[in-house]
């Protein structure tokens, strides 16, 4: 056991009492270690069948940044020594049922406060309220040379993660002062017949949406230094509503069997993003947050008005996945993940067109 430094904890809902260290890993300071490790402590946590996600994740990587040797001492492998926050790991993201204030989005607040805050996302889009704004440039998505890697269920969402080392595929130009690259994507949707998406149009849902989560590499080191700072991610989310079969949608619909259990996770390789677009880029755009705990009060909204559309034995097959592990006794299935409008409380949404 080693001593470890302990991380910034500004930004996080946890204190420096709950860091304990649990082990010791041997690794070089090496992307594709660093990679690698994240998710060995992943199947650790899994393995103690406590609530893991992205969130989680993403605090080790905080984490790792702190503790990884300097390039200089690359050529010797270093004792790399890693904390848990033991509270993070119970508080599990819970969805069900919406409206039972002992686990749904509405109380929340009770461990993340910014649950109330002044910046919180989704909201409800009235488009006759949101301004035309002419110095908003064009939205330019430059995904050619992308590259997912994986796919898997981190208990809320199917997420598809892509490599973002580089500014290989970046989202640039709207409301954004420099390129943003994308981290991952995932959907949000309700069950069977009822509406799912977590952004509204004048009170009215769509039966998903979809979020590709990108971050400011400009400013920040890493993601997650970005997530936590106000212009660190720019999340592009795109309404689905039920129609015809997508053309395209059928290659993550076509794994999703891989992934039914919360904690699954499987290779993904070389889907491009691209073909879920719908074939205008106007936009409504805002400041708001994530939409699921730790509800960082840290992303520029780019909402896309045309919805891409998805026929319902597409989204049924998302509604197979389930919100429990393989060995949980009760199976519930993943649906209704999505968080309510939030209270605008006087920010501007502005238009592009
Ligand atoms: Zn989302």
């Amino acid at each position: 056991m080693v001593n470890a430094p302990i991380p910034d904890t500004q930004n996080n809902s946890f204190s420096q009492t709950d860091v304990f260290t649990i082990t010791c890993s041997t690794v070089t300071n090496t992307e594709e270690k660093v990679f690698t490790w994240k998710y060995e402590v992943l199947q650790y946590l899994r393995s103690r069948r406590r609530g893991v996600d992205e969130t989680h994740v993403c605090i080790f990587q905080c984490f790792l940044a702190v503790v990884t040797p300097q390039p200089e001492s690359t050529q010797h492998e270093h004792l790399l020594p890693f904390a848990i926050y033991p509270h993070l790991l119970t508080n599990t993201v819970s969805y069900f049922p919406q409206n039972d204030s002992a686990a749904g989005p509405s109380s929340w607040y009770k461990n993340y406060p910014v649950a109330e805050g002044n910046r919180q996302s989704p909201i409800d889009i009235v488009p006759n309220e949101a301004s035309r704004d002419r110095d908003l440039g064009p939205l330019m998505i430059n995904y050619d040379h992308c590259t997912s890697i994986n796919i898997s269920n981190n208990g809320h969402s199917v997420v598809v993660e892509f490599n973002d080392s580089d500014d290989r595929s970046v989202i640039k130009g709207g409301p954004l002062d420099n390129p943003y690259r994308l981290k991952q994507f995932h959907f949000h949707w309700g069950g069977k017949g009822h509406e799912g998406s977590e952004h509204t149009v004048s009170g009215k849902g769509f039966a998903s949406e979809l979020h590709l989560v990108h971050w400011n590499a400009v400013k920040y080191k890493t993601y997650g230094e970005a997530s936590t700072a106000p212009d660190g991610l720019a999340v592009l989310g795109i309404f689905l509503e039920t129609g015809d079969d997508h053309r395209w949608l059928h290659m993550i619909t076509d794994v999703l069997y891989t992934v039914k259990y919360k904690g699954s996770i499987t290779d993904f390789k070389g889907f491009n993003p691209k073909c879920l677009l719908p074939s205008s880029l106007h936009f409504w755009t805002y400041l708001g947050s994530l939409t699921t705990p730790p509800l960082h009060e840290s992303v520029i909204w780019i909402v896309l008005k045309e919805p891409i559309e998805v026929s319902e034995k597409q989204l049924g097959m998302l509604r197979m996945l389930l919100f429990t592990e393989e060995e949980d006794n009760q199976k519930m299935r993943m649906e209704n993940n999505f968080r309510p409008p939030q209270p605008l409380k006087g920010r501007r949404v502005r238009s592009s067109n």
